[in-house]
């Protein structure tokens, strides 16, 4: 599904980033008992110790920003809430819609965009969808029901996922949506229900060892297969990693079986080409660096395997831009009249929200000699997925309020009984030392890190997720409905 993926080539500079600024305006940090510790010729040079890792500032929006300047709103609703939780801000969503919807525009190509709904459980996320015209694509009841909850139509509704139940079927045909056929068996028993559908067939892509989607003979049966009330209309594949090049030729593959479609009387106007589009979580110089000269020294423990491609440089909609301008497949789905859907997850989320802990313990440890603070905070990597994919959330958090003093080699811990349950395993250089009651804001997780390896585990709950608006004056914020 896409959470880790191939990482591609990174251009760009290797010019070091900035090192955490020491801005004199801002007044030292409170004195601290344990600031002592740690050395302070590291608060006077912008050197980094070797047992920390590189500075990962990521890429803010204005919303973002708004919210880490405001003196009082996180205390606020981190005095509301009692515990960790996410903010989100699906007014970021709908811009991001619209970013595909113009690129589609632009090319002259008829598209659709289909959220893929697994990303993100939000309520907010669904209704700006269903307010800015985009549809949602799911893979089971529950999801089904909760964008329907939320205003999206039953026909803008995209059914994908594997071995759908007869519950999900039912649901799907009677509220007209489109369903992703991955298996032969789920068309025999849509043709029982005797109601009409309209369908896609799920292709496995040649070469593939995907256990999704439908090998060329079972491709050729359903093809034969289908017959009213049942409707072809089309094909669709997803793609595991976010080459732009492999989606722009697997999709004229499938303006091929449209046509060998139509020829044996089948509607097929539509391809899908699934999710995939990048984000670009960090800079071309920090993503290098990091790449560079990463070592085992940086962590608390084991270092991770593998790194999601945090810096991306052309990104969601510009990354649709380069679908549809290889080989001009724009005009070859004009030339035939096709349909385009797409269904980016993460990329509909990308800078749509943020996940906020406060800091409930600090401890200060050693490290080849260097002292190195461990913290730990009120939630669980658990609400920050990329650490279950033996990988590690890249972009810094940011430790609130912001001012400057010692730069302190941190990683974070969580208020769990498990030795690997850290939502930062490598030293950050946070600007200061952090305190108990301090929050840290880890940045851009709307996009699967903040709930979808969510758990009630050690019989913590589960963190809310509260809606952040710009107002004329002010951010407004509320619960979302998803946490009322
Ligand atoms: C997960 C998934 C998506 C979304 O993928 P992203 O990488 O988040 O864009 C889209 N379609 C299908 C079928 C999926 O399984």
């Amino acid at each position: 599904m896409g959470l880790t993926g191939a990482q591609p080539g990174v251009t760009g500079d290797s010019t070091p980033p900035a090192a955490p600024r020491s801005d004199a305006r801002v007044p030292p940090s409170p004195p601290h008992i344990e600031d002592r510790v740690v050395d302070p010729a590291l608060s006077a040079t912008t050197d980094r110790p070797t047992h920390c890792a590189p500075p990962m500032p990521a890429h803010t929006d204005v919303t973002q920003q708004r919210l880490l300047a405001d003196p009082c709103l996180l205390r606020d609703i981190a005095d509301a809430v009692g515990g960790p939780f996410h903010v989100l801000f699906p007014e970021r969503v709908a811009v991001n819609i619209r970013a595909f919807q113009s690129a589609f525009t632009e090319a002259g190509v008829d598209g659709f965009v289909y959220f893929g709904k697994k990303a993100n459980k939000a309520a907010c996320v669904a209704r700006a969808c269903a307010e800015s015209g985009a549809g949602i694509d799911v893979a089971g009841t529950g999801e089904l029901v909760a964008a329907l909850g939320q205003g999206v139509r039953g026909e803008d509704l995209m059914v994908t996922g594997p071995a759908k139940s007869d519950e999900l079927l039912w649901l799907a045909a009677r509220h007209g949506s489109l369903i992703a056929i991955d298996a032969l068996d789920e068309l025999d028993r849509l043709a029982a229900l005797e109601l009409p559908v309209r369908v896609l067939l799920r292709v496995l892509p040649e070469g593939s060892t995907s256990r999704f989607g439908l090998d060329p003979m079972e491709l050729e049966q359903a093809i034969q297969a289908i017959g009213a009330p049942i409707t072809l209309s089309g094909f669709s594949f997803h793609l595991s990693g976010y080459d732009a090049v492999a989606r722009s030729e697997q999709a004229v593959a499938l303006v091929g079986h449209c046509r060998r479609a139509r020829a044996n009387g089948h509607r097929a106007d539509t391809i899908s080409i699934g999710g995939g589009f990048g984000v670009d979580y960090l800079d071309a110089s920090t993503w290098t660096e990091f790449q560079n000269t990463l070592s085992d020294k940086w962590f608390h423990t084991n270092p991770p395997g593998d790194y999601y491609p945090y810096h991306f440089p052309a990104p969601g909609a510009a990354m649709l831009d380069a679908v549809l301008s290889h080989n001009d497949l724009a005009g070859l789905l004009r030339d035939n009249g096709i349909r385009l859907a797409i269904e980016p997850g993460r990329a509909l989320l990308d800078q749509a929200g943020s996940s906020v802990f406060r800091v409930q313990g600090v401890k200060t440890r050693t490290a080849q000699g260097n002292p190195y603070d461990i913290l730990t905070v009120d939630g669980t990597s658990l609400s920050l997925s990329e650490q279950w994919f033996d990988s590690e959330y890249l972009p810094d958090p940011v430790l609130w309020p912001e001012s400057t003093g010692h730069l302190t080699p941190t990683c974070v811990g969580a208020t769990t009984c498990l030795e690997s349950d850290l939502l930062s395993r490598r030293r950050i250089p946070l600007p200061r030392r952090a305190r108990t009651g301090d929050l840290l804001v880890y940045p851009n997780t709307a996009g699967y890190q903040m709930d979808s390896n969510e758990s009630p585990f050690h019989e913590l709950p589960l963190p809310p997720k509260v809606v952040l608006r710009a107002g004329a004056d002010r951010l407004r914020w509320s619960l979302d409905s998803t946490a009322r």
